[in-house]
Protein backbone atom coordinates (compact mmCIF):
# COMPACT_ATOMS: atom_id res chain seq x y z
CA UNK A 1 0.00 0.00 0.00
CA UNK A 2 1.08 3.77 -0.35
CA UNK A 3 1.96 5.44 2.60
CA UNK A 4 -0.57 8.38 1.50
CA UNK A 5 -3.02 5.86 2.51
CA UNK A 6 -1.36 5.50 6.04
CA UNK A 7 -3.52 7.94 8.16
CA UNK A 8 -1.39 7.39 10.96
CA UNK A 9 2.10 5.28 12.24
CA UNK A 10 1.43 3.51 15.53
CA UNK A 11 4.95 3.10 16.03
CA UNK A 12 8.20 3.77 14.42
CA UNK A 13 11.98 2.71 14.26
CA UNK A 14 14.83 2.38 12.23
CA UNK A 15 14.65 -1.41 11.22
CA UNK A 16 11.08 -3.79 11.29
CA UNK A 17 12.57 -7.94 10.89
CA UNK A 18 9.80 -9.62 10.35
CA UNK A 19 9.97 -13.46 11.45
CA UNK A 20 11.87 -14.99 14.25
CA UNK A 21 13.64 -18.23 13.12
CA UNK A 22 17.19 -18.29 12.60
CA UNK A 23 17.45 -15.69 10.18
CA UNK A 24 14.77 -13.22 11.62
CA UNK A 25 17.12 -13.33 14.86
CA UNK A 26 20.50 -12.66 13.19
CA UNK A 27 19.31 -10.08 11.43
CA UNK A 28 17.83 -8.02 14.05
CA UNK A 29 20.87 -8.49 16.37
CA UNK A 30 22.99 -7.56 13.46
CA UNK A 31 21.18 -4.67 12.64
CA UNK A 32 20.90 -3.25 16.48
CA UNK A 33 24.76 -4.14 16.96
CA UNK A 34 25.11 -1.86 13.81
CA UNK A 35 23.57 0.77 15.42
CA UNK A 36 20.13 0.70 14.73
CA UNK A 37 16.80 0.38 16.05
CA UNK A 38 14.94 -2.67 15.99
CA UNK A 39 11.92 -4.02 16.32
CA UNK A 40 11.25 -7.97 15.66
CA UNK A 41 7.95 -9.11 14.81
CA UNK A 42 6.54 -12.90 15.73
CA UNK A 43 3.33 -14.06 14.07
CA UNK A 44 3.01 -16.67 17.05
CA UNK A 45 3.13 -16.77 20.23
CA UNK A 46 6.29 -18.81 20.75
CA UNK A 47 9.45 -18.51 18.86
CA UNK A 48 11.79 -20.36 16.52
CA UNK A 49 9.50 -21.16 13.33
CA UNK A 50 11.09 -24.25 11.74
CA UNK A 51 14.53 -23.04 13.12
CA UNK A 52 13.44 -23.99 16.59
CA UNK A 53 12.46 -27.36 15.73
CA UNK A 54 15.32 -28.22 13.02
CA UNK A 55 18.28 -30.57 13.50
CA UNK A 56 20.35 -27.50 14.14
CA UNK A 57 23.19 -28.62 11.76
CA UNK A 58 24.91 -25.40 10.44
CA UNK A 59 27.11 -25.97 7.17
CA UNK A 60 30.44 -24.59 7.96
CA UNK A 61 33.10 -25.07 5.50
CA UNK A 62 37.40 -24.90 6.45
CA UNK A 63 37.58 -23.14 3.07
CA UNK A 64 35.72 -20.81 0.64
CA UNK A 65 37.13 -21.79 -2.62
CA UNK A 66 36.35 -25.59 -2.08
CA UNK A 67 32.77 -24.59 -0.37
CA UNK A 68 31.84 -22.51 -3.68
CA UNK A 69 32.46 -25.30 -5.89
CA UNK A 70 30.43 -27.31 -3.77
CA UNK A 71 27.60 -24.59 -4.01
CA UNK A 72 27.81 -24.32 -7.77
CA UNK A 73 27.35 -27.71 -7.97
CA UNK A 74 24.37 -28.21 -5.56
CA UNK A 75 22.77 -25.06 -7.12
CA UNK A 76 22.91 -26.64 -10.54
CA UNK A 77 23.64 -23.14 -12.25
CA UNK A 78 20.55 -21.46 -10.85
CA UNK A 79 22.06 -18.87 -8.43
CA UNK A 80 24.64 -16.02 -9.61
CA UNK A 81 28.02 -16.71 -8.38
CA UNK A 82 28.45 -13.58 -6.42
CA UNK A 83 25.77 -14.90 -4.19
CA UNK A 84 27.49 -18.50 -3.39
CA UNK A 85 30.46 -16.88 -2.87
CA UNK A 86 29.82 -14.92 -0.50
CA UNK A 87 27.44 -17.39 1.44
CA UNK A 88 30.49 -19.46 0.91
CA UNK A 89 32.74 -17.31 2.95
CA UNK A 90 30.27 -16.56 5.48
CA UNK A 91 30.56 -20.50 6.42
CA UNK A 92 33.50 -19.84 6.81
CA UNK A 93 33.06 -17.16 9.61
CA UNK A 94 30.03 -18.98 11.40
CA UNK A 95 31.88 -20.77 14.06
CA UNK A 96 33.32 -17.76 15.20
CA UNK A 97 30.46 -16.35 14.98
CA UNK A 98 27.96 -18.56 16.58
CA UNK A 99 30.27 -18.94 19.58
CA UNK A 100 30.15 -14.92 20.29
CA UNK A 101 26.68 -15.50 20.49
CA UNK A 102 26.67 -18.48 22.62
CA UNK A 103 28.53 -16.71 25.39
CA UNK A 104 25.61 -14.85 26.78
CA UNK A 105 23.67 -18.02 27.83
CA UNK A 106 26.63 -20.04 28.54
CA UNK A 107 26.15 -22.04 26.01
CA UNK A 108 28.56 -24.98 23.94
CA UNK A 109 29.19 -24.88 20.49
CA UNK A 110 30.69 -27.90 18.80
CA UNK A 111 32.31 -27.51 15.41
CA UNK A 112 32.49 -31.07 13.54
CA UNK A 113 33.96 -31.80 10.20
CA UNK A 114 31.67 -33.75 7.89
CA UNK A 115 31.55 -34.45 4.21
CA UNK A 116 29.18 -32.89 2.21
CA UNK A 117 26.03 -34.89 1.83
CA UNK A 118 26.41 -35.29 -2.45
CA UNK A 119 29.33 -36.00 -3.56
CA UNK A 120 30.57 -32.89 -5.47
CA UNK A 121 33.86 -31.22 -6.00
CA UNK A 122 34.32 -29.28 -2.56
CA UNK A 123 32.36 -31.73 -0.40
CA UNK A 124 35.61 -33.05 1.54
CA UNK A 125 36.27 -29.25 3.22
CA UNK A 126 32.67 -28.80 4.65
CA UNK A 127 31.57 -29.69 8.09
CA UNK A 128 28.53 -28.32 10.64
CA UNK A 129 28.78 -26.13 13.67
CA UNK A 130 25.76 -26.95 16.36
CA UNK A 131 24.80 -24.94 19.85
CA UNK A 132 25.35 -28.79 21.40
CA UNK A 133 24.14 -27.62 25.00
CA UNK A 134 22.24 -24.66 26.75
CA UNK A 135 22.67 -24.77 30.59
CA UNK A 136 19.09 -23.57 30.92
CA UNK A 137 17.49 -26.23 28.73
CA UNK A 138 17.80 -28.74 31.19
CA UNK A 139 17.97 -32.24 29.58
CA UNK A 140 15.09 -33.79 28.41
CA UNK A 141 13.09 -30.38 28.83
CA UNK A 142 11.48 -29.15 25.46
CA UNK A 143 12.37 -26.04 24.18
CA UNK A 144 8.90 -23.73 23.89
CA UNK A 145 6.10 -25.50 21.68
CA UNK A 146 8.86 -27.89 20.33
CA UNK A 147 8.04 -31.84 20.45
CA UNK A 148 11.55 -31.92 21.85
CA UNK A 149 14.81 -30.07 22.06
CA UNK A 150 17.06 -29.97 19.66
CA UNK A 151 20.38 -28.22 18.34
CA UNK A 152 17.98 -26.01 17.19
CA UNK A 153 15.98 -25.11 19.59
CA UNK A 154 19.18 -24.57 21.28
CA UNK A 155 20.30 -22.03 18.61
CA UNK A 156 17.12 -20.49 18.72
CA UNK A 157 17.29 -20.16 22.70
CA UNK A 158 20.61 -18.78 22.10
CA UNK A 159 19.62 -15.89 19.60
CA UNK A 160 16.35 -15.32 22.12
CA UNK A 161 18.88 -14.66 25.11
CA UNK A 162 20.66 -12.38 22.61
CA UNK A 163 17.85 -10.61 22.21
CA UNK A 164 16.64 -9.85 25.20
CA UNK A 165 19.67 -9.02 26.44
CA UNK A 166 20.04 -6.23 23.87
CA UNK A 167 16.88 -5.31 24.66
CA UNK A 168 15.50 -5.60 21.22
CA UNK A 169 11.86 -4.59 20.78
CA UNK A 170 10.29 -8.77 20.35
CA UNK A 171 6.82 -8.64 19.28
CA UNK A 172 5.07 -11.99 19.36
CA UNK A 173 1.70 -12.75 18.06
CA UNK A 174 2.09 -10.16 15.91
CA UNK A 175 1.56 -10.75 11.75
CA UNK A 176 3.04 -8.51 9.17
CA UNK A 177 0.28 -8.32 6.12
CA UNK A 178 1.29 -5.46 3.57
CA UNK A 179 4.36 -3.51 2.82
CA UNK A 180 3.68 0.37 2.80
CA UNK A 181 5.47 2.08 0.02
CA UNK A 182 6.63 5.44 -0.12
CA UNK A 183 5.50 8.39 -2.77
CA UNK A 184 9.44 7.95 -3.54
CA UNK A 185 9.00 4.26 -4.43
CA UNK A 186 10.92 2.97 -0.91
CA UNK A 187 9.74 0.81 1.18
CA UNK A 188 8.32 2.59 4.22
CA UNK A 189 6.98 0.47 7.11
CA UNK A 190 4.01 -2.30 6.88
CA UNK A 191 0.85 -2.74 8.36
CA UNK A 192 0.98 -6.07 11.35
CA UNK A 193 -2.12 -7.02 12.80
CA UNK A 194 -1.16 -6.69 17.03
CA UNK A 195 -3.85 -8.60 19.06
CA UNK A 196 -6.25 -8.42 16.57
CA UNK A 197 -6.33 -4.65 15.27
CA UNK A 198 -4.13 -3.31 12.50
CA UNK A 199 -1.11 -1.37 13.03
CA UNK A 200 0.90 0.81 11.17
CA UNK A 201 4.51 0.39 11.34
CA UNK A 202 7.04 2.81 10.53
CA UNK A 203 10.45 1.62 9.64
CA UNK A 204 12.52 4.58 8.82
CA UNK A 205 15.59 2.37 7.44
CA UNK A 206 14.70 -0.50 6.11
CA UNK A 207 11.97 -4.12 6.30
CA UNK A 208 13.97 -7.28 6.29
CA UNK A 209 11.94 -10.28 5.57
CA UNK A 210 12.55 -13.64 7.63
CA UNK A 211 9.18 -14.95 7.97
CA UNK A 212 9.75 -18.42 6.21
CA UNK A 213 8.27 -20.09 3.08
CA UNK A 214 5.27 -21.18 2.37
CA UNK A 215 5.34 -24.63 3.45
CA UNK A 216 1.35 -24.03 4.94
CA UNK A 217 -0.22 -22.53 2.14
CA UNK A 218 -2.06 -24.91 0.19
CA UNK A 219 -2.80 -22.54 -2.51
CA UNK A 220 0.13 -21.66 -3.11
CA UNK A 221 1.77 -24.89 -3.33
CA UNK A 222 -1.16 -25.49 -5.61
CA UNK A 223 -0.19 -22.71 -8.25
CA UNK A 224 3.83 -23.50 -7.43
CA UNK A 225 4.27 -27.67 -7.24
CA UNK A 226 3.02 -29.91 -10.44
CA UNK A 227 1.26 -32.80 -7.57
CA UNK A 228 -0.41 -29.93 -6.34
CA UNK A 229 -0.07 -29.00 -2.20
CA UNK A 230 1.74 -31.05 0.21
CA UNK A 231 1.61 -31.36 3.68
CA UNK A 232 4.11 -29.70 5.80
CA UNK A 233 5.87 -31.99 8.64
CA UNK A 234 6.50 -29.06 11.39
CA UNK A 235 4.73 -26.14 11.82
CA UNK A 236 1.77 -23.94 10.65
CA UNK A 237 3.38 -20.46 11.15
CA UNK A 238 5.04 -20.42 7.39
CA UNK A 239 1.98 -19.03 4.69
CA UNK A 240 4.32 -17.67 2.52
CA UNK A 241 3.26 -14.08 3.89
CA UNK A 242 6.73 -12.68 2.82
CA UNK A 243 6.00 -13.71 -0.06
CA UNK A 244 2.88 -11.84 -0.80
CA UNK A 245 4.40 -8.90 0.43
CA UNK A 246 7.34 -8.63 -1.81
CA UNK A 247 5.64 -9.73 -5.15
CA UNK A 248 3.13 -6.60 -3.98
CA UNK A 249 6.16 -4.43 -3.89
CA UNK A 250 7.41 -5.64 -7.56
CA UNK A 251 9.69 -8.25 -6.04
CA UNK A 252 10.77 -11.06 -8.59
CA UNK A 253 10.44 -14.95 -7.58
CA UNK A 254 12.99 -17.67 -7.88
CA UNK A 255 13.10 -21.16 -6.94
CA UNK A 256 9.21 -21.63 -5.76
CA UNK A 257 9.48 -25.21 -7.14
CA UNK A 258 12.11 -26.67 -5.32
CA UNK A 259 10.54 -28.64 -2.24
CA UNK A 260 13.05 -30.16 0.36
CA UNK A 261 11.05 -33.11 1.87
CA UNK A 262 11.00 -36.61 2.38
CA UNK A 263 7.63 -39.26 1.97
CA UNK A 264 5.65 -39.41 5.09
CA UNK A 265 3.11 -40.99 6.28
CA UNK A 266 -0.35 -39.31 8.15
CA UNK A 267 -2.94 -39.42 10.80
CA UNK A 268 -6.58 -40.16 9.34
CA UNK A 269 -8.17 -39.16 12.81
CA UNK A 270 -6.64 -35.73 11.34
CA UNK A 271 -6.27 -34.71 15.48
CA UNK A 272 -1.89 -34.89 14.32
CA UNK A 273 -2.10 -31.97 11.78
CA UNK A 274 1.61 -32.50 10.00
CA UNK A 275 3.03 -35.02 8.07
CA UNK A 276 5.21 -38.15 10.03
CA UNK A 277 8.60 -38.88 9.62
CA UNK A 278 9.17 -42.13 8.65
CA UNK A 279 12.20 -43.56 10.96
CA UNK A 280 14.68 -41.45 10.61
CA UNK A 281 18.31 -42.94 8.75
CA UNK A 282 21.25 -41.74 7.84
CA UNK A 283 21.88 -39.87 4.50
CA UNK A 284 24.89 -41.65 2.30
CA UNK A 285 27.24 -39.35 2.78
CA UNK A 286 30.25 -39.87 0.53
CA UNK A 287 32.33 -42.40 2.12
CA UNK A 288 35.51 -44.75 2.93
CA UNK A 289 36.14 -47.86 1.05
CA UNK A 290 34.01 -50.34 2.90
CA UNK A 291 31.22 -48.37 4.37
CA UNK A 292 27.55 -47.75 3.02
CA UNK A 293 28.46 -45.08 0.60
CA UNK A 294 31.87 -46.03 -0.73
CA UNK A 295 33.63 -43.39 -3.08
CA UNK A 296 36.74 -44.71 -3.04
CA UNK A 297 38.17 -42.22 -0.66
CA UNK A 298 40.93 -43.32 1.58
CA UNK A 299 40.72 -42.99 5.09
CA UNK A 300 43.77 -40.90 5.22
CA UNK A 301 42.78 -38.64 3.07
CA UNK A 302 39.53 -37.82 4.63
CA UNK A 303 39.43 -38.17 7.51
CA UNK A 304 35.96 -36.75 7.47
CA UNK A 305 33.96 -38.99 5.30
CA UNK A 306 31.72 -41.29 6.61
CA UNK A 307 31.98 -44.56 8.02
CA UNK A 308 28.35 -44.54 8.93
CA UNK A 309 26.38 -47.94 8.16
CA UNK A 310 22.78 -47.22 6.14
CA UNK A 311 20.28 -48.12 8.31
CA UNK A 312 18.37 -51.16 7.31
CA UNK A 313 14.50 -50.00 5.79
CA UNK A 314 12.05 -53.04 7.05
CA UNK A 315 9.62 -51.51 4.00
CA UNK A 316 9.23 -51.09 0.63
CA UNK A 317 6.52 -48.67 -1.31
CA UNK A 318 4.21 -49.53 -4.23
CA UNK A 319 2.09 -47.50 -5.93
CA UNK A 320 -1.76 -47.52 -6.71
CA UNK A 321 -0.99 -50.56 -9.01
CA UNK A 322 0.96 -52.37 -6.14
CA UNK A 323 4.16 -51.93 -8.21
CA UNK A 324 7.44 -50.59 -7.08
CA UNK A 325 8.27 -47.35 -8.42
CA UNK A 326 11.50 -46.03 -6.60
CA UNK A 327 14.29 -46.86 -4.43
CA UNK A 328 13.13 -46.34 -1.12
CA UNK A 329 16.34 -45.20 0.20
CA UNK A 330 17.65 -42.60 -1.70
CA UNK A 331 21.16 -40.54 -0.74
CA UNK A 332 19.62 -37.97 0.85
CA UNK A 333 15.74 -39.17 1.91
CA UNK A 334 15.00 -35.57 3.46
CA UNK A 335 15.64 -34.16 0.52
CA UNK A 336 15.05 -35.15 -2.44
CA UNK A 337 12.62 -38.56 -1.12
CA UNK A 338 9.27 -36.35 -1.82
CA UNK A 339 10.46 -36.44 -6.14
CA UNK A 340 9.08 -39.64 -7.59
CA UNK A 341 5.57 -38.85 -6.78
CA UNK A 342 5.89 -35.73 -8.72
CA UNK A 343 5.25 -38.11 -11.84
CA UNK A 344 2.00 -37.50 -13.71
CA UNK A 345 0.71 -40.63 -16.01
CA UNK A 346 -0.47 -38.28 -19.04
CA UNK A 347 -2.91 -41.97 -20.30
CA UNK A 348 -4.94 -42.31 -17.05
CA UNK A 349 -4.64 -38.47 -16.13
CA UNK A 350 -3.59 -39.14 -12.76
CA UNK A 351 -0.98 -39.03 -10.10
CA UNK A 352 -0.19 -43.25 -9.82
CA UNK A 353 2.03 -42.80 -6.67
CA UNK A 354 -0.50 -40.15 -5.19
CA UNK A 355 -1.19 -42.09 -2.42
CA UNK A 356 1.68 -44.75 -2.54
CA UNK A 357 1.78 -47.41 -0.20
CA UNK A 358 4.72 -48.24 2.57
CA UNK A 359 4.60 -52.25 3.31
CA UNK A 360 6.23 -54.24 5.62
CA UNK A 361 5.43 -57.35 7.79
CA UNK A 362 5.47 -58.76 11.33
CA UNK A 363 9.31 -58.72 11.75
CA UNK A 364 9.50 -55.32 10.29
CA UNK A 365 6.92 -54.64 12.93
CA UNK A 366 9.03 -55.53 15.62
CA UNK A 367 12.66 -54.13 14.68
CA UNK A 368 11.66 -50.07 15.55
CA UNK A 369 9.71 -47.81 15.91
CA UNK A 370 8.87 -46.99 11.97
CA UNK A 371 8.55 -42.90 12.11
CA UNK A 372 8.14 -40.03 14.08
CA UNK A 373 6.25 -36.64 14.84
CA UNK A 374 9.05 -33.50 15.05
CA UNK A 375 6.97 -29.76 15.88
CA UNK A 376 6.96 -26.39 16.93
CA UNK A 377 3.31 -25.90 17.81
CA UNK A 378 1.95 -25.38 20.68
CA UNK A 379 -1.80 -26.89 20.23
CA UNK A 380 -0.62 -30.47 19.34
CA UNK A 381 0.92 -33.47 20.40
CA UNK A 382 2.38 -37.02 19.38
CA UNK A 383 4.53 -39.53 20.53
CA UNK A 384 4.79 -42.60 18.31
CA UNK A 385 4.79 -46.25 19.99
CA UNK A 386 7.99 -48.40 20.14
CA UNK A 387 6.12 -51.65 18.93
CA UNK A 388 3.83 -48.87 16.04
CA UNK A 389 0.62 -50.74 17.61
CA UNK A 390 -0.62 -47.48 18.83
CA UNK A 391 0.03 -46.65 15.01
CA UNK A 392 -1.81 -49.47 13.98
CA UNK A 393 -5.05 -48.92 16.22
CA UNK A 394 -4.90 -45.33 15.07
CA UNK A 395 -5.25 -45.99 10.97
CA UNK A 396 -2.08 -45.26 10.22
CA UNK A 397 -1.18 -48.49 9.18
CA UNK A 398 -3.37 -51.19 8.31
CA UNK A 399 -2.83 -54.90 8.93
CA UNK A 400 -3.57 -57.50 6.60
CA UNK A 401 -3.49 -61.29 7.55
CA UNK A 402 -2.67 -62.42 4.63
CA UNK A 403 -1.05 -61.44 0.92
CA UNK A 404 -4.54 -61.74 -0.34
CA UNK A 405 -5.94 -59.16 2.39
CA UNK A 406 -3.02 -56.90 1.86
CA UNK A 407 -3.67 -56.64 -1.82
CA UNK A 408 -7.62 -55.90 -1.59
CA UNK A 409 -7.11 -53.37 1.13
CA UNK A 410 -4.62 -51.40 -1.42
CA UNK A 411 -6.88 -52.04 -4.02
CA UNK A 412 -4.86 -53.89 -6.36
CA UNK A 413 -5.39 -57.57 -8.01
CA UNK A 414 -3.55 -60.30 -5.32
CA UNK A 415 -1.07 -61.94 -8.18
CA UNK A 416 0.01 -58.51 -8.99
CA UNK A 417 0.53 -58.45 -5.20
CA UNK A 418 2.46 -61.36 -5.19
CA UNK A 419 4.69 -60.89 -7.97
CA UNK A 420 6.09 -57.81 -6.41
CA UNK A 421 6.58 -58.83 -3.12
CA UNK A 422 8.37 -62.49 -4.82
CA UNK A 423 10.56 -59.96 -6.88
CA UNK A 424 11.36 -57.97 -3.79
CA UNK A 425 12.53 -61.00 -1.61
CA UNK A 426 14.40 -62.67 -4.48
CA UNK A 427 15.75 -59.12 -4.88
CA UNK A 428 17.17 -59.52 -1.24
CA UNK A 429 18.46 -62.68 -1.44
CA UNK A 430 20.40 -62.36 -4.85
CA UNK A 431 21.80 -58.69 -2.83
CA UNK A 432 20.72 -56.56 -5.73
CA UNK A 433 17.76 -54.04 -6.26
CA UNK A 434 18.95 -54.16 -10.06
CA UNK A 435 15.33 -52.03 -11.17
CA UNK A 436 15.57 -49.17 -8.74
CA UNK A 437 19.57 -49.13 -6.90
CA UNK A 438 18.47 -49.25 -3.42
CA UNK A 439 21.65 -50.24 -1.54
CA UNK A 440 22.40 -54.20 -0.37
CA UNK A 441 22.47 -52.93 3.14
CA UNK A 442 19.27 -51.44 3.60
CA UNK A 443 17.00 -53.90 1.82
CA UNK A 444 14.98 -56.96 4.30
CA UNK A 445 13.04 -59.75 3.07
CA UNK A 446 8.84 -59.30 3.50
CA UNK A 447 7.33 -62.24 4.03
CA UNK A 448 5.91 -62.70 7.57
CA UNK A 449 2.44 -62.72 7.66
CA UNK A 450 0.59 -60.18 9.05
CA UNK A 451 1.61 -57.19 6.49
CA UNK A 452 0.75 -53.71 7.14
CA UNK A 453 0.39 -50.97 5.16
CA UNK A 454 0.20 -47.22 5.40
CA UNK A 455 -0.70 -44.66 2.75
CA UNK A 456 2.63 -42.02 2.08
CA UNK A 457 2.50 -38.53 0.08
CA UNK A 458 5.51 -36.33 0.18
CA UNK A 459 5.78 -33.76 2.41
CA UNK A 460 7.57 -30.65 2.87
CA UNK A 461 10.40 -29.86 5.45
CA UNK A 462 11.04 -26.50 3.90
CA UNK A 463 10.18 -24.90 0.39
CA UNK A 464 13.30 -22.42 -0.75
CA UNK A 465 11.23 -20.28 -2.94
CA UNK A 466 10.74 -16.76 -2.60
CA UNK A 467 11.70 -13.33 -3.67
CA UNK A 468 14.99 -13.05 -5.27
CA UNK A 469 17.65 -11.22 -3.32
CA UNK A 470 21.06 -10.16 -4.91
CA UNK A 471 24.71 -10.12 -2.62
CA UNK A 472 23.51 -7.37 -0.18
CA UNK A 473 20.43 -9.72 0.20
CA UNK A 474 18.14 -6.34 -1.19
CA UNK A 475 15.24 -7.86 -2.78
CA UNK A 476 14.94 -7.36 -6.48
CA UNK A 477 12.40 -6.69 -8.92
CA UNK A 478 12.50 -9.03 -12.52
CA UNK A 479 14.61 -6.46 -13.68
CA UNK A 480 17.43 -6.96 -11.40
CA UNK A 481 16.87 -3.73 -9.69
CA UNK A 482 17.08 -3.60 -6.16
CA UNK A 483 13.23 -2.39 -4.69
CA UNK A 484 14.56 0.38 -2.10
CA UNK A 485 15.02 -0.76 1.94
CA UNK A 486 13.19 -4.04 1.45
CA UNK A 487 15.94 -7.36 1.87
CA UNK A 488 15.05 -10.91 2.66
CA UNK A 489 17.17 -13.78 4.54
CA UNK A 490 16.69 -17.20 5.02
CA UNK A 491 14.42 -19.74 3.57
CA UNK A 492 12.44 -16.98 2.19
CA UNK A 493 14.32 -17.07 -1.03
CA UNK A 494 16.63 -19.02 -0.79
CA UNK A 495 19.72 -19.34 -2.98
CA UNK A 496 18.85 -23.61 -3.38
CA UNK A 497 17.07 -24.15 -6.61
CA UNK A 498 18.46 -27.59 -7.47
CA UNK A 499 19.71 -29.64 -5.00
CA UNK A 500 20.21 -28.96 -1.22
CA UNK A 501 23.26 -28.88 0.99
CA UNK A 502 22.31 -30.43 4.05
CA UNK A 503 22.68 -27.65 7.18
CA UNK A 504 22.30 -25.26 4.05
CA UNK A 505 19.49 -23.26 4.97
CA UNK A 506 20.47 -22.45 8.83
CA UNK A 507 24.13 -21.51 7.23
CA UNK A 508 22.25 -19.10 4.88
CA UNK A 509 19.76 -17.37 7.88
CA UNK A 510 23.17 -17.00 9.60
CA UNK A 511 25.12 -15.78 6.50
CA UNK A 512 22.09 -14.00 4.85
CA UNK A 513 20.61 -12.81 8.02
CA UNK A 514 24.23 -10.72 9.20
CA UNK A 515 24.09 -9.16 6.30
CA UNK A 516 20.55 -8.06 5.48
CA UNK A 517 21.00 -6.74 9.12
CA UNK A 518 24.05 -4.48 8.63
CA UNK A 519 22.95 -3.39 4.91
CA UNK A 520 19.70 -2.14 6.58
CA UNK A 521 21.28 -0.29 9.04
CA UNK A 522 23.76 1.29 7.21
CA UNK A 523 20.96 3.17 5.19
CA UNK A 524 20.17 6.51 5.97
CA UNK A 525 16.82 7.21 7.86
CA UNK A 526 13.94 8.45 5.69
CA UNK A 527 12.76 11.60 6.62
CA UNK A 528 9.06 11.62 7.85
CA UNK A 529 6.45 13.36 5.50
CA UNK A 530 4.00 15.29 7.40
CA UNK A 531 1.87 13.04 8.74
CA UNK A 532 -2.51 13.38 8.66
CA UNK A 533 -3.71 12.85 11.71
CA UNK A 534 -5.72 9.95 12.89
CA UNK A 535 -5.17 6.06 12.28
CA UNK A 536 -4.35 3.72 9.85
CA UNK A 537 -6.90 3.29 7.04
CA UNK A 538 -6.16 0.20 5.23
CA UNK A 539 -5.54 -2.63 7.32
CA UNK A 540 -5.43 -5.32 5.21
CA UNK A 541 -2.75 -7.79 5.00
CA UNK A 542 -2.20 -10.71 2.15
CA UNK A 543 -3.85 -13.61 4.61
CA UNK A 544 -5.89 -11.17 6.62
CA UNK A 545 -9.62 -9.84 6.31
CA UNK A 546 -9.28 -6.54 5.02
CA UNK A 547 -10.55 -3.95 7.21
CA UNK A 548 -10.85 -0.03 6.36
CA UNK A 549 -10.20 1.67 10.08
CA UNK A 550 -10.83 5.23 10.26
C1 LIG B 1 12.77 -31.43 11.29
C2 LIG B 1 13.62 -30.42 10.57
C3 LIG B 1 15.00 -30.51 10.63
C4 LIG B 1 15.79 -29.57 9.96
N1 LIG B 1 17.13 -29.62 10.13
C5 LIG B 1 17.91 -28.68 9.56
C6 LIG B 1 19.30 -28.64 9.84
O1 LIG B 1 19.84 -29.42 10.64
N2 LIG B 1 20.05 -27.69 9.21
C7 LIG B 1 19.50 -26.77 8.36
O2 LIG B 1 20.21 -25.94 7.82
N3 LIG B 1 18.17 -26.77 8.12
C8 LIG B 1 17.37 -27.68 8.71
N4 LIG B 1 16.02 -27.66 8.51
C9 LIG B 1 15.46 -26.58 7.66
C10 LIG B 1 15.53 -25.27 8.46
O3 LIG B 1 15.02 -25.50 9.76
C11 LIG B 1 14.72 -24.12 7.86
O4 LIG B 1 14.87 -24.02 6.48
C12 LIG B 1 15.23 -22.81 8.50
O5 LIG B 1 15.21 -22.97 9.91
C13 LIG B 1 14.36 -21.64 8.11
O6 LIG B 1 14.74 -20.55 8.92
P1 LIG B 1 14.05 -19.14 8.70
O7 LIG B 1 14.58 -18.26 9.77
O8 LIG B 1 14.19 -18.73 7.29
O9 LIG B 1 12.50 -19.47 8.92
P2 LIG B 1 11.77 -19.99 10.23
O10 LIG B 1 12.71 -20.52 11.22
O11 LIG B 1 10.67 -20.90 9.81
O12 LIG B 1 11.16 -18.66 10.84
C14 LIG B 1 10.19 -17.92 10.17
C15 LIG B 1 9.35 -17.23 11.22
O13 LIG B 1 8.54 -16.23 10.59
C16 LIG B 1 7.29 -16.20 11.24
N5 LIG B 1 6.32 -15.57 10.35
C17 LIG B 1 5.72 -16.08 9.24
N6 LIG B 1 4.90 -15.17 8.70
C18 LIG B 1 4.96 -14.07 9.47
C19 LIG B 1 4.33 -12.80 9.43
N7 LIG B 1 3.44 -12.49 8.48
N8 LIG B 1 4.62 -11.90 10.39
C20 LIG B 1 5.49 -12.20 11.40
N9 LIG B 1 6.12 -13.39 11.48
C21 LIG B 1 5.87 -14.31 10.52
C22 LIG B 1 6.99 -17.66 11.51
O14 LIG B 1 5.99 -17.80 12.48
C23 LIG B 1 8.37 -18.16 11.93
O15 LIG B 1 8.55 -18.08 13.31
C24 LIG B 1 15.19 -28.56 9.18
C25 LIG B 1 13.80 -28.46 9.15
C26 LIG B 1 13.02 -29.36 9.85
C27 LIG B 1 11.52 -29.20 9.84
Amino acid sequence: MRETDVERWDAETDVIVVGFGAAGGVAAIEAHDAGAEVILLEKMPFPGGLSAISAGGIRIAENAGDAFTYLQATCGNRTPDDLLHDLAQGMVDIPEYVRGLARISDAQVGVTGAVGNYPFPGCMSLGYCEVTDVPALAAGQRYSATSATTNGGRLIKVLEDNITHRGIDLRYETAAGELVIGNDGQVCGLIARQAGRAVALRAAKAVILTCGGFENNPDMQDQYFQAGAIRPTSFRGNTGDGIAMAQAAGADLWHMWHVHGPYALSDPTGKYPFALFHKGIPMWTPGVPGSASDLGIEPDEAPNASRKPLARLAWILVDRDGRRFMNEYPPYPGDTGMRPFDQFDPLRQEFARMPAYMIFDEAGRQMYPMGYAAYNDAEVSFEWSRDNLQEVERGIFHRADSLAALAEGIGVPGNRMRETLDAWNAAVSHGQDTVFGRPEETMLRIDTPPFYYGEVRPAVINTQGGPRHNVRQEVVTPFGRPIPRLYAAGELGSVFGHLYMSGGNLAECIVGGRRAGREAASLARQVSPPAPHGRARHLAGPNQEGTING
